[in-house]
């Protein structure tokens, strides 16, 4: 029951303001993110890379109140891609990008977003790999579909993401499955009401392995985006009933969770990218990783406690 609390307290500025200052704070949180410039994260690409596993970069920031912030976001990614450059990994390091970041919730969002995530399409695009649309709370949806549908125009490799716990998500996915999408299919992590969203978690697993078949029976691409194990052997049973092979889908974890695991399934020869998220602006993101595990949340309480 903790989960939805602490989702409520990732939006509250007083809580960001609390939990941000707290002297221990910043030991958990490396746990998640490895890293807050550049610098501190290409060394972590190289590492990762180097054990056989892909990768998706966040650079972590949501919710913005400003335009400058938008165009900020945009070139943190710019700058990103132009120092993975010169690593010469194409696809095997992606970026994954949330539209709030590019300033969707502001006046004149939608257009702003579209403006700012293009040159970040084009630069991913210039070194060979591509972008992935996160999927935020189900009122910013619409609108980052449309912006996946304009992208996909020119750079049809462009990615996003689906929910299994909304009730649209298999609408969703049976529309993107059947023009070729590349689609990441998570349960999702946000505070939803009932009316949008399944709330028992056997409903939202249910859910997830029947939008999963119809990705995986689709002409796209599907990403697996969990770390539930008995969702992740559902995923390699109906891929191999879909015929699929083993780079016609991926799996996805995040960085710091079941990290043996994404060991494992690269060792089987399973493509396993790791969406791992960087920069200062690491609340919500750390919030919403608490909110997934209890045990999360007792392990920062004790190291304040203890400290
Ligand atoms: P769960 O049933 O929550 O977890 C299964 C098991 O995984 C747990 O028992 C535990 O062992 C482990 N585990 C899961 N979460 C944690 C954690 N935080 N800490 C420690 N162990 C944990 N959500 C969105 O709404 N939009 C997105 O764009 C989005 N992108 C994502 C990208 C990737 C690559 C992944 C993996 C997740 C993403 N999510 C996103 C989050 C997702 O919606 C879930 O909240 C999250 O993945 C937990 O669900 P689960 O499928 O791992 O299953």
């Amino acid at each position: 029951m903790l989960g939805p609390v602490i989702l409520a307290a990732s939006r509250s500025d007083r809580m960001r303001r609390l939990i941000s200052a707290a002297p221990v704070t910043k030991q958990v949180v490396d746990r998640f993110i490895p890293g807050e410039t550049v610098d501190q994260i290409v060394p972590v690409v190289e590492e990762l890379t180097g054990k056989g596993l892909e990768l998706t970069m966040d650079v972590v920031g949501e919710d913005i109140t400003r335009p400058e912030q938008a165009a900020a976001a945009r070139d943190a990614y710019l700058r990103l891609v132009d120092r993975i450059k010169d690593l010469e990994l194409g696809e095997r390091v992606e970026m994954s990008v949330k539209l709030s970041m590019f300033g969707q919730a502001l006046e004149g969002g939608h257009e702003l977003a579209l403006a700012n995530v293009r040159p970040v399409v084009e630069a991913a695009a210039a070194i060979g790999t591509t972008v992935t649309l996160d999927a935020e709370d189900h009122t910013t949806l619409d609108s980052m579909f449309a912006i996946h549908e304009e992208l996909r125009k020119d750079f049809p490799q462009t990615g996003c993401v689906i929910q299994a716990y909304l009730f649209r998500t298999e609408a969703d996915a049976r529309r993107l499955a059947g023009n070729g999408s590349r689609v990441r299919l998570v349960k999702g992590a946000y505070k939803e009401p009932a009316e949008v969203a399944f709330q028992q978690k056997r409903e939202i697993d249910k859910a997830y392995v029947r939008i999963l078949r119809i990705l995986m029976e689709g002409t796209g691409y599907p990403m697996i985006g969990s770390h539930d194990p008995r969702l992740i052997s559902v995923a390699q049973e109906l891929a191999r009933r879909a015929g699929r092979k083993l780079d016609e889908y991926e799996f996805q974890m995040l960085y710091g969770i079941r990290s043996d695991e994404h060991l494992r399934l690269a060792a089987e020869g399973h493509r396993m990218r790791v969406y791992t998220a960087y920069g200062t602006d690491w609340y919500g993101y750390f919030m919403r990783r608490l909110a997934e595990k209890p045990a999360n949340l007792r392990f920062f309480v004790r190291s304040m406690v203890s400290k």
